[in-house]
């Protein structure tokens, strides 16, 4: 059998990313000891430029990008992000690999130091291990096992490190698009490495519409409530009216999109939080509540959509004013997350796919996210269509403590990413 100049070229870059093994995990570790914790957003600058630096020593024309004009760029957290950029032979196709370097709070339980980057037993432990600076790694990896390789692109590979996608991405994934640095015009797949289980590729996510509910009562004596209007007693109807009437609903709906787990194949709704009466740490007086504030968090699916979405509970929350004496209520707006999926088809699956394939040997399985992720502002502020999340790790592990990311993931969801940009970018 004779095997082809492309086949050679594989072989070359997956024998790369096993040379560049150790260096990938001691660069996870050092990425995780930037304790770049969100909120408030710390280390973001240095952790950065440490990016950066790395993305140089590749051959990446590297760029910091800061959120100057928004307002929670500041001089004491400032929000930086960092883009590199390597042209092959030509511009396009262009594939770019995103990682978000912010972290949860390390929170209670942990049995080692959250920030210590420690590698033992196989694994890399610290928060944000799998969430997602082994991700990181990945990428920087995968371009870095291409170049030792000396396997040159026909396209340009792009990698960009970026805040606060723990808190909506507004000056991070979403900035680079708004400004843009990604876009349909420049940018032709774009991969990013959450951990989402080696052998899973992430197509999308559902859509999220928070809402708040206000009910307005009358005060009255609390010894005489019959004399008042009680705004706890109206949200408690329009609890009722959810659960009687909006929850059945929700059960009935599925969707076509793999979304997992299987519960969240289905819309959700969850009570964020609720409050009425007097506030709870002040002196109770003896009055009827006539205030009472909730919090709702309504998950979409991509067949249902926002308008039918958010007139759904206009027209349930109209039903029980009819129904109910006195009933006054507010809807407020508070967060919109349209669902994306990426193309069936897609070139970008099929690159994945036949990588996963290959370097672990079983097929690959597709799913979509319960919650949502950057993959939101590159369908919709950049017009990228060809946009999924593959990456190291465990998606259980995220944001919990003892969070750690195996050695194994890691190398192979490098090679993976590293012979889907030699797919996708024409690797000669
Ligand atoms: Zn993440």
């Amino acid at each position: 059998m004779i095997s082809s100049p492309l086949a050679h070229g594989r072989d070359r870059v997956l024998s790369a990313v096993d040379a560049l093994a150790d260096e990938a995990v001691a660069f996870t570790s050092e990425l995780v000891r930037f304790p770049t914790i969100n909120p408030p957003g710390e280390a973001y600058d240095e952790c950065a430029r440490f990016i950066g630096r790395r993305l140089s020593t590749s051959g990446f024309d590297v760029e910091y990008i800061d959120a100057h004009g928004r307002p929670e760029h500041s001089t004491r957290h400032p929000r930086v992000n960092v883009i590199g950029r390597r042209r092959g032979q030509h511009e396009r196709p262009c594939v770019h690999l995103n990682g978000h370097f912010d972290v949860v709070p390390a929170g209670a339980g942990w049995t080692r130091d959250p920030f210590g980057g420690e590698v033992a037993d196989g694994r890399i432990h610290g928060r944000g291990t799998c969430d997602m600076k082994a991700g990181i790694a990945a990428a920087v990896y995968a371009a870095e096992a291409i170049r030792r390789a000396g396997v040159s692109l026909a396209g340009t590979v792009e990698i960009s490190g970026t805040v606060d996608e723990e808190s909506g991405g507004f000056a991070g994934m979403a900035l680079l698009c708004e400004r843009g640095l990604l876009a349909r015009d420049r940018t032709d797949y774009v991969i990013i490495p959450e951990p989402l289980n080696v052998d899973r590729i992430c197509v999308g996510h559902r859509g999220v519409y928070w809402f708040e509910v206000t009910t307005r009562g009358r005060i009255g004596h609390g010894s005489m409530p019959f004399l008042g209007v009680s705004a706890i007693e109206h949200m408690g109807c329009v609890l009722d009216r959810f659960r009687r009437d909006l929850m059945p609903r929700l059960a009935s709906r599925t969707t076509a999109v793999p979304v997992v787990p299987e519960g969240a194949r289905h819309p959700t709704l969850n009570i964020n939080s609720i409050f009425g009466g007097q506030p709870v740490d002040g002196i109770q007086t003896p009055c009827v509540a006539d205030l009472c504030r909730a919090v709702f968090d309504r998950r979409f699916l991509l067949e249902e959509g926002f308008d039918a979405t958010r007139a759904e509970i206009v027209e349930l929350l109209e039903r029980t004013a009819r129904e109910t004496p006195d009933f006054q209520f507010e809807l407020r707006d508070l967060m919109t997350v349209h669902p994306v999926r990426t193309p069936q088809g897609s070139p970008l699956i099929r690159a994945l796919a036949d990588g996963v394939r290959q370097v672990l040997g079983r097929e690959a399985s597709h799913v979509a996210s319960p919650g949502t992720y950057d993959h939101k502002h590159v369908a919709r502020i950049a017009g990228v269509e060809h946009c999924v999340a593959y990456g190291p790790g465990i998606l259980d592990l995220a944001h919990q403590p003892d969070e750690w990311c195996g050695v194994d993931d890691l190398v192979n969801a490098t090679k993976v990413i590293a012979l889907a940009v030699l797919d996708l970018a024409g690797g000669a």
